[in-house]
């Protein structure tokens, strides 16, 4: 417990002073400990006038101040409330940890932790969403399936290390290529895809080749060695899942791999050359 007694007492007063424009869950407990200490003034007071007035004293009320163990009883709902109000921080600060934990495994569900890019599960639901929204009216989807050429060479050559850094940095310039309502995931591995909302497969292939060439001449000064990446693209057909979608776009990626690496593909190229 981080906050000191007298910070405690303040923020009694406080919570006090303001019972309704406080920490609601703390002014809870406050009031709770109030309540709980009151009933011992009270009965205190009414014994100490029984008590006065059967001896036919008369009774002013400083008498019943007199004695350090009477200020000890009539204090209790200050006490009471201060302990509540403790309990109260404990409480809210725990909440707070839950709060952000929760946060935390928010972002873990939906992030790739090495790329920070979507994983397969937030791409799934920015499908959907897509679809939802492309159900109300006439619009274009396409999807983009890129993979890293001779990964394994860099693993190899360069270590494991190095290789994550260059995924991280294909993760970064990817995401700083899309516009606000495309979406990039690491697809796994050495694989990404990228939806993009109302584009076209030529559209999709054009923005694929920016990518390809920019990737090319090089993203970022620390990656002494050339990277390069093989693209497929594919465009939504009417009522296909997702997984037909992708495997169309990994069918044209495949093929991109097969000419040659470095290049991109368009689904349609090849199922008409089929
Ligand atoms: P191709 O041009 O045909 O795609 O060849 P490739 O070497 O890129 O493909 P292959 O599937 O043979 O190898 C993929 C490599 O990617 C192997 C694996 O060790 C590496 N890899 C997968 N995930 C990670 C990762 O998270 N970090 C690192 N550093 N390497 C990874
Ligand atoms: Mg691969
Ligand atoms: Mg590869």
């Amino acid at each position: 417990m981080s906050n000191s007694l007298q910070t405690q007492v303040k923020e009694f007063c406080t919570a006090a002073a303001q019972p309704f424009s406080y920490n609601a869950i703390k002014n809870v407990y406050i009031w709770f400990g109030i309540f709980w200490g009151l009933p011992i003034p009270v009965v205190t007071i009414s014994l100490h006038y029984l008590f006065l007035s059967t001896t036919g004293n008369d009774t002013p009320l400083a008498s019943v101040f007199a004695t350090p163990l009477q200020w000890f009883f009539l204090l209790h709902p200050l006490l009471f409330g201060t302990l509540f109000g403790i309990l109260g921080s404990v409480r809210k600060e725990k909440d707070r940890q839950v709060a952000r934990l929760i946060e935390e495994l928010q972002i873990l569900s939906i992030r790739d932790p090495l790329t920070g890019l979507s994983n397969r599960r937030d791409f799934a639901h920015a499908f959907a969403d897509e679809l939802a929204r492309i159900s109300r009216k006439e619009a274009s989807l396409s999807l983009i399936f890129l993979d890293l050429d001779h990964f394994k060479r860099v693993n190899d050559s360069h270590g494991h290390h190095v290789g994550d850094e260059v995924l991280k940095a294909t993760a970064s310039h990817l995401h700083s290529c899309c516009r606000p309502y495309d979406t990039a995931a690491r697809w796994g591995g050495e694989e990404f895809v990228i939806l993009l909302p109302n584009t076209d497969e030529l559209e999709a292939a054009s923005f694929a080749e920016r990518i390809r060439l920019s990737l090319q001449e090089g993203i970022n000064p620390t990656i002494l060695f050339p990277v390069t990446i093989s693209i497929g693209v594919a465009q939504y057909r009417h009522g296909e899942p997702l997984e037909i979608l992708v495997e169309r776009a990994d069918q044209a990626l495949y093929v991109a791999k097969q000419n040659g690496r470095n290049q991109v593909v368009r689904w349609s190229s090849i199922a008409l050359a089929a």
